[in-house]
């Protein structure tokens, strides 16, 4: 095997056994010593080869020689009064940047991470600070589950909760996104039901998805209860009409029969309106769903062609209300580390600046 440059060794963190089996197999180690290896990373969050005690000291020094634990490296890492940690972790062999989030929700016992699942996005919703980072490329699964083996290693705690909601736009990337929650599953034994994946709504990837059936959470970014406002917020998604975008959803439901979270970023005067509430109440009633109000989370110091603004906590309260008539559960999301610009794409478009 090649004696590597650390930069060009594999890495084996986020591999899941199968990769991890195939990475290795032309090693004498034998297939026994590829399972602890496996069980280091994963049960024990090993950070070093030299941790992994019960394999033999040759064994560990041709570890070290020819691989290393993980692609991704720690560039930066906020920490909110709240305990909200967000990183920005550089890729392999490359000049470009993920952010993930690290959180514990008053809510839920388990901890959580929020992660990206391409560098930059193409949808281009006008809210959000991930737009203003060009899309460069899609993520390996390898590279999403490592998100969370790296924030274990760096807090020594378990993740019990993952939402694919950090940079990117999860179903632009189904495959590679399928393969990591299987990863989650399997090898970090987080279990289906601990999964969110939100979409801005790419019918494809839904059904992609649906057939997978994996018994996750799938969360679509509504943002508007009309065709026209909702094109004009997210034009990378305007091929697909509100209509076909809920009847994918409502196949989703027929497959895995878990219910669907509608999340709504709320942005004063633009989709806050009462007659917004009134649509939304109305494409709800008909789809097994519970809806999620999110509070504009301010992003206007990236570029001054931002002028949203959150509404207040009155309007917030008077929307939600006309929501609740559809007779579905409505809910206002929790905020985290609102002091460390944890919307995702902040970190990276701070550092981009910086740097
Ligand atoms: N691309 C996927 C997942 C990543 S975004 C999607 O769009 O669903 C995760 C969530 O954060 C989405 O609901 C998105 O609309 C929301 N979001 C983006 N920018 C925001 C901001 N500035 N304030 C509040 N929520 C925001
Ligand atoms: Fe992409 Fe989601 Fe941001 Fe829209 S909200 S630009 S889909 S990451």
């Amino acid at each position: 095997m090649p004696n590597n440059s650390n930069d060009e060794k594999p890495a084996l963190s986020g591999l899941g056994l199968p990769e991890l089996l195939e990475c290795l197999k032309a090693s004498d180690l034998a297939e026994y010593k590829i399972k602890q290896i496996h069980s280091w990373l994963y049960a024990k969050y090993a950070g070093s080869f030299a941790k992994m005690t019960d394999l033999s000291i040759s064994e560990r020094e041709f570890l070290e020689t020819n691989f290393k634990i993980s692609a991704l490296k720690q560039l930066d890492c906020q920490i909110s009064k709240d305990g909200t940690k967000k990183y920005l972790f550089s890729l392999d062999q490359s000049d470009k940047y993920v952010e993930s989030v690290f959180m514990k929700f008053q809510n839920r016992k388990e901890l959580s991470v929020c992660v990206s699942s391409q560098v930059g996005c193409a949808v281009g919703c006008k809210f959000c600070a991930t737009s203003f980072v060009n899309f460069k490329r899609n993520l390996t699964s390898q590279e999403i589950v490592d998100q969370v083996m790296s924030i274990q290693r760096d807090n020594n705690v378990r993740i019990g909760n993952i939402v694919y909601m950090g940079q990117g736009e999860p179903l632009l990337n189904t495959k590679e996104v399928i393969k990591s929650i299987k990863v989650f599953n399997y090898s970090v034994g987080i279990g289906g039901r601990h999964i969110t994946v939100s979409t801005s709504g790419i019918i494809p990837g839904i059904l992609e998805l649906a057939k997978a059936n994996l018994p996750i959470t799938l969360a679509l970014s509504l943002h508007a209860g009309d065709d026209e406002l909702r094109n004009s917020l997210m034009p990378g998604v305007k091929i697909y009409t509100i209509k076909d975008t809920f009847e994918a959803l409502d196949h989703y439901y027929e497959i895995t029969k878990r219910r669907i979270t509608i999340e709504y970023v709320l942005l004063a005067g633009v989709n806050d309106t009462i007659d917004q509430a009134k649509k939304l109440a109305k494409l709800i009633s008909k789809l097994n769903c519970h809806v999620n109000l999110i509070p504009y989370n301010p992003i206007n110091e990236i570029s001054d062609t931002i002028t949203f603004k959150r509404p207040s906590h009155e309007a917030q309260e008077a929307f939600k209300a006309v929501v609740e008539t559809s007779g579905r559960k409505v809910t206002s999301r929790l905020e985290r580390g609102k002091d460390i610009s944890a919307a995702c794409g902040q970190l990276h478009n701070k550092y981009l600046v910086s740097n």
